[in-house]
This record gives structure tokens, C-alpha cells and sequence, in this order.
């Protein structure tokens, strides 16, 4: 099979893991960005409540505990992820009120109408955004807040090459309107939308490519490992070609 018609989902998830539990992120955004959205959230007192959905190793996490005094509920299906993750929390020393468990965004252990704030950077692509903005809004109480980042078209029309990529790797990608219609329909009202900037992911991609080497000689000879990185090359380079018609942009919603 060549890496053009390839997805991620068809590698082998240990090794992806494996790969990811050595950054300290696992999707493009920063420190800044995930400031910039938290400051469109009213409200946040000592006694609100957070989930992280999809976090990782808990790059956003952190920020988020430096910058609030809130319960913050960190979720992965990772177990290695969420093992650094904890580790990060007791480095920082956030461990009383902030914890990662592994979970599944698909079946969240939450309450009704328990969380001040659902955070999900780079994630909700793995249920897809629609049904994550649907599914989860019963667990955020009456007029709490949803800041997720999401894969968006920038413009009406693409090229073909990169049209056919992201529409193999991910079909729910979509233009900027009919992600705010999306989230408007499920019951929020947009608060704000931005562009999480090209240096995100070009940080994202150098990241990885730091990785990418000793990744290579740890697992020298294994098929998978090598086709997972000619992968990764081939999306970073559709990614400098093309980045004017796609990427992440941060969408803040409150419940309506
Ligand atoms: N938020 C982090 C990680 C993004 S990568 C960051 O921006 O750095 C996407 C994350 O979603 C991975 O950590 C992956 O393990 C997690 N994930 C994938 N499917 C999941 C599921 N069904 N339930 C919970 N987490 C999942």
C-alpha cells in the first residue's frame, strides 16, 4: 500500500504511542493559544470544574492548572499517556486538584450537568466533532463552556492532492461556517473562533523530527515503524505545501 493511501488509524497503535509519550505534545497548538481561548471562559471560581478530553500528556493540562484554581479531570485512552501525565502533575505539584485516569471520550464517566468547562485540544476528531459536541454537552451545567481545536478547510475550494488526503484521514474536515452552524445547532453559542497559527504546527512537525531519528533506531527494521514515519514526512510536506487551505482552528462555545 503506498503512504498516499495510508491513514494513521492503520498503524499500529503501541508504536504511535510509543512515538508520542516522548513530546510534549501530541497535536499542534501552545501555550499561548490555549491562553488565548481560556480568556474567552467567564467565570472559573476554585470550586468549577474541568475535563481534558483526549489529553495526552497533558501539555494543555498544565497551562490550564497554572492558570486557574479549578478541579481539572485530565482523560486519555493511553495509559502510557496518562502515566506522564501524572508524573507531570506531581512534578508541577498540581496533584490535588488535577488528575489524569484513562478513559474513553466515547463513554465518559462524568454526571450530568457536572462540568464548568470541556477542554479538547486536538481530539475530538477521534469521535468526530459533531458527535463529541453533541454527546458531551449533557455533562457541562447550564451555561458552562466547550474550547476544542478542530481540522478546518480555510477556503470553499482545494487543490485535489490535499482535498483526497484529508478527506481519507479525516471526512468530517469542514469550512470554518459550517463548524460554527455545527456547533451553533448542537446547542452552543460560539464565543469565539481563531486560527491556531502555522508556527504550531511547523513546531509540531520539528518536534517530531527530532523524534523521528532515534525512533527510527530503536525500532530499526520494523515495517510499521518506518511506514508510520514516511507517513508523518509525507503530511508534513502536503502541510508546507498546502497550509494556506487547512488547519486548526479553536472554536469556544457556551451551552445553551
Ligand atoms: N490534547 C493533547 C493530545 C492530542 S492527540 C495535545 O494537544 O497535545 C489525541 C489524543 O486523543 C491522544 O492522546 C489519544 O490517545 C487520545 N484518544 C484517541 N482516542 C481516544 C478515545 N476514544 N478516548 C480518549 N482519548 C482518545
Amino acid at each position: 500500500m503506498s503512504n498516499e493511501q495510508q491513514t494513521i488509524h492503520e498503524f499500529d497503535l503501541n508504536i504511535i504511542h510509543d512515538f508520542f509519550s516522548n513530546t510534549e505534545r501530541q497535536g499542534p497548538g501552545s501555550s499561548e493559544e490555549t491562553l488565548k481561548a481560556l480568556s474567552f471562559i467567564e467565570g472559573l471560581t476554585g470550586k468549577s470544574k474541568i475535563a481534558d478530553i483526549g489529553c495526552g500528556t497533558g501539555g494543555q493540562t498544565m497551562v490550564l492548572a497554572q492558570n486557574t484554581s479549578c478541579e481539572i479531570i485530565g482523560i486519555d485512552a493511553c495509559p502510557d499517556f496518562i502515566n506522564q501525565f501524572n508524573k507531570n502533575t506531581q512534578t508541577r505539584n498540581f496533584q490535588s486538584r488535577l488528575k489524569g485516569i484513562i478513559g474513553d471520550m466515547k463513554n465518559l464517566p462524568f454526571q450530568d450537568k457536572e462540568l464548568d468547562l470541556i477542554w479538547s485540544e486536538g481530539a475530538i476528531y477521534n469521535i468526530g466533532f459533531e458527535r463529541g459536541l453533541k454527546e458531551w454537552r449533557r455533562f457541562l451545567k447550564p451555561g458552562g463552556y466547550i474550547a476544542i481545536t478542530e481540522n478546518t478547510w480555510f477556503t470553499e475550494e482545494r487543490p485535489a492532492e490535499i482535498e483526497q488526503f484529508w478527506q481519507k484521514a479525516y471526512p468530517e474536515i469542514d469550512t470554518i461556517p459550517n463548524k460554527v452552524h455545527q456547533m451553533q445547532k448542537a446547542g452552543y453559542l460560539p464565543v469565539a473562533t481563531f486560527k491556531v497559527p502555522d508556527t504550531c504546527w511547523t513546531d509540531y512537525y520539528a518536534t517530531m523530527e527530532e523524534v523521528q531519528k532515534p525512533f527510527l533506531k530503536k525500532y530499526k527494521g520494523n515495517r510499521t515503524a518506518e511506514q508510520f514515519i514516511e507517513y508523518q514526512q509525507y503530511e508534513t510536506a502536503l502541510y508546507n505545501k498546502y497550509n494556506s487551505y487547512y488547519g486548526y482552528m479553536f472554536y469556544v462555545g457556551k451551552k445553551l
